[in-house]
């Protein structure tokens, strides 16, 4: 199903730190299934298809946000799915955003303790935009962690080309997974020098049903 023409409901959080102000965009509702956690050279994130629509829509709307802050919670997750790695390994949060906001990650830990309720408001996805690899060779997405946080920064192209996977992931893979069950359906996100970075891996066992 198309990304675009989606309605993505959120909560908005104006949060005052000293002289610096900053505005958080998070689901209104959290994902139910989406642990993400790091492993070996990246982090890798189990989702079934609501959860991949929510962060393809978080994805969408972080390309075009460049004054904000988009954070998925996803440390309580209802489900411990996992893929690669031990089983071992701490739950981890998502924030997207520009690298042109200049966040210090550090200040991480007090923007989130002060979110409070958030005001709801619905954003109109205008979908991921398709864009040729060529076209951007020389951005890449970054990022780093702090306090349970995973924290991807880029510029508007780095941002838009790798969401391309997570297009793929949302509008296809459902097709790929309907005719063939036991398919690995995932997106690979490059960031840095690694080309799957962040790998989001529909759920071997809750991918059908939701
Ligand atoms: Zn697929
Ligand atoms: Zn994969
Ligand atoms: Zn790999
Ligand atoms: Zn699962």
């Amino acid at each position: 199903m198309k990304l675009e023409g989606e309605r993505w409901r959120t909560l908005v959080s104006t949060v005052r730190l000293g002289r610096d102000e900053y505005r958080v965009v998070r689901p209104a509702r959290p994902l139910a299934h989406a642990p993400l956690y790091l492993s070996g050279h990246g982090a890798q994130m189990i989702v079934d298809k609501a959860s991949a629509r929510e962060l393809a829509m978080a994805w969408a709307f972080a390309i075009r946000s460049a004054r904000t802050l988009v954070y998925l919670p996803l440390r309580h997750t209802q489900y411990a799915c996992c893929g690669y790695g031990d089983g071992t390994e701490a739950l981890q949060d998502l924030v997207l955003m520009h690298d042109t906001l200049a966040f210090p990650a550090s200040r991480w830990k007090d923007v989130r303790a002060r979110l409070g309720q958030g005001r709801p408001h619905t954003v109109d996805i205008l979908g991921l935009p398709e864009v040729e690899c060529a076209e951007y060779e020389a951005e890449a997405l970054r990022h780093h962690g702090a306090a349970d946080t995973v924290f991807i920064s880029g510029s508007r192209k780095a941002l838009a080309l790798e969401g391309n996977a997570l297009r793929t992931l949302v509008e296809e893979c459902p097709r790929h997974m309907h005719e063939n069950p036991g398919t690995h359906c995932c997106a690979e996100i490059s960031a840095g020098e690694v080309g799957d970075w962040l790998h989001v891996i529909y759920c071997a066992e809750h991918r059908v049903h939701v």
